[in-house]
């Protein structure tokens, strides 16, 4: 348990930047990992009794993602420093992988900074594909300048900077794209706190019963929590600057009237991403446990006018990359949606909801919209 009452790991989770490497490369042949050993569950990496070199991989859901303990320091590696790892919350790989863009196609990224998502799509359409990266506020795309030339990704993303998305119309180059992916300013009340990361609660308590290993006396267990504590404080510089910059937006602030004005915002972006004429798939996703910023929106934006004129719905879980993840949207706060109650039973399945305690880096939601096969003649 952790100081505000989370029972939970929070590991570090680490995307391999494809551009550059692969899962196999990082991990064999690099001096900052082969001599990690794989586990099949996050308990082992944490309940040991000392911290051990081991990497978890969730490959079935999470391709070229791993998580380690979050007490190694690996900002001081090469493949960190060269840009062929990127420390990245799993759930925030969620939307790219949801969205599924093809290799060689036209993503737009509509809320960009600082880049995440942004290189990860790069990623994952390849050099014969092309990401326009929309980010509104000067400053935090100068920061996703800096993390695409990092990524290596310069010659497949076209920055757009200080553009608003909602000025992306008819005759701009990014109009013409087929995947759109959202991921728009919310309350972030999904976001790990960094006294939910304070390790020295997390995996000593249990370690003397899981490892059989006798006690040990409690000042050299004190001594490690401290060395343990202040290597956590070095490995997030970088982190640290992104979540300054999303704390700017993401004020935590809860209340009703901010949760509506935050859900009018994103249901306009989304609505302004259902009117782009090639659209085929378009995903939605918040760091916000808050249903006035999830299922609500997604009830919102296909009660809309545009949304039935054009043919968008919600991917069926069965059809979405995702469609092993145990946790889904939830049915009854779609209860504004038109719909028959097993419409809106398989729109909540196609939804994906990730807790603060899924060990995933925090709480999160994600849906994808796609245009239904008989409105398929409206694709220009
Ligand atoms: N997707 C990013 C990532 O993974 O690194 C995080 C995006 S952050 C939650 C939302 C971003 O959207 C902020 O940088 C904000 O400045 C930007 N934004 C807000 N409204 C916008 C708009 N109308 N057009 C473009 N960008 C916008």
């Amino acid at each position: 348990k952790t100081a505000t009452g989370l029972t939970t790991f929070n590991p570090r989770w680490i995307r391999v930047n494809t551009l550059k490497t692969t899962m196999e490369a990082s991990l064999s042949s690099s001096p900052t990992f082969n001599s990690f050993q794989e586990v099949s569950g996050m308990s082992d990496m944490f309940f040991s009794d000392v911290v051990r070199k081991y990497y978890y991989p969730k490959a079935e859901l999470l391709p070229s993602i791993f998580a380690i303990h979050p007490s190694h320091d690996i900002t001081s590696s090469e493949l960190y420093k060269s840009g062929k790892i990127i420390l990245q919350s799993a759930s925030s790989c969620l939307p790219a992988i949801m969205l599924d863009p093809p290799k060689g196609s036209t993503v737009v990224d509509g809320c960009a900074a600082p880049g995440n998502k942004t290189t990860h799509l790069a990623a994952l359409v390849g050099d014969t594909g092309k990401v326009f990266a929309v980010e509104r506020d000067r400053r935090r795309a100068d920061i996703l300048e800096k993390m695409v030339a990092k990524a290596g990704a310069e010659k497949i993303v076209t920055i757009l900077k200080a553009t608003d998305f909602t000025t992306i119309t008819e005759g701009h180059p990014a109009w013409s794209a087929s995947y759109l992916l959202l991921d728009p300013s919310c309350s972030g009340s999904g976001i790990l706190q960094r006294i939910d990361w304070d390790i020295s609660k997390l995996n000593l308590p249990s370690s003397d019963v899981a490892s059989g290993q006798p006690s040990k006396s409690s000042r050299k267990r004190k001594r490690e929590d401290q060395s343990q504590k202040a290597s956590m404080s070095t490995a997030t510089t970088e982190e640290q600057e992104g979540q300054q910059v999303a704390e700017e937006v993401q004020d935590g602030d809860t209340s009703k009237e901010r949760l509506q004005s935050l859900s009018d915002f994103q249901v306009a972006i989304i609505l302004h991403a259902f009117s782009f004429p090639n659209a085929r798939r378009i995903t939605y996703s918040t760091c916000s446990i808050h249903a006035e910023e999830n299922e609500h929106v997604v009830a919102r934006v296909l009660n809309s006018k545009i949304a039935k004129q054009r043919g968008w719905g919600v991917q069926s879980r069965e059809d979405n990359p995702l469609s092993t993840w145990h946790r889904r949207g939830l049915a009854k706060e779609l209860s504004d949606l038109t719909v028959t109650p097993e419409e809106r039973r398989r729109i909540a399945e196609g939804c994906v909801r990730v807790n603060r305690t899924d060990s995933l880096g925090g709480g999160f939601f994600v849906v994808c919209f796609i245009r239904q096969a008989n409105n398929d003649s409206l694709l220009d």
